[in-house]
């Protein structure tokens, strides 16, 4: 059973390379380019894991994440931060609002899927508070 991804990413080539990548590694994506959309589409097909942008339209990636957190159905599944945002302090306000993890950009195409099946083996499922 492929584990299903849910890219919620609005700027179109990190998006393709990211569903690229993970579509050769063996994942099923579903994507969605704001945050809005990206709830309504994992309370519709529950994801296995929800990789996360932080710079998003209307409402950002630390809002998504709290949104996440909130929602029963949705609460623990873990969620990864993908964010350029270089800013000292990002990894720990993205673990605050709620994610497992954190990867920065530029993604590293040769490491990334390895990253993401980390995560998903990852045994601490612990959902920050
Ligand atoms: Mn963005």
């Amino acid at each position: 059973m492929r584990k299903r991804v849910l890219l919620i990413e609005d700027n179109p080539e990190n998006f393709f390379l990211m569903q690229y990548l993970l579509e050769k590694g063996g994942f099923q994506v579903m994507g969605a380019d704001n945050g809005w959309l990206g709830i309504e589409m994992a309370l519709f097909n529950i994801p296995d894991i929800i990789l996360l942008d932080i710079q998003l339209p209307g409402m950002d990636g630390y809002t998504v994440m709290r949104r996440l957190r909130s929602t029963p159905e949705l609460a623990k599944i873990p969620i990864v931060a993908v964010t350029s945002y270089a800013m000292a302090g990002n990894r720990e306000l993205a673990l605050q609002n709620g994610a497992n993890g954190y990867i920065e950009k530029p993604i590293d195409p040769d490491a990334f899927t390895g990253q993401i099946e980390a995560f998903l083996n990852s045994s601490n499922t612990e959902v920050p508070k």
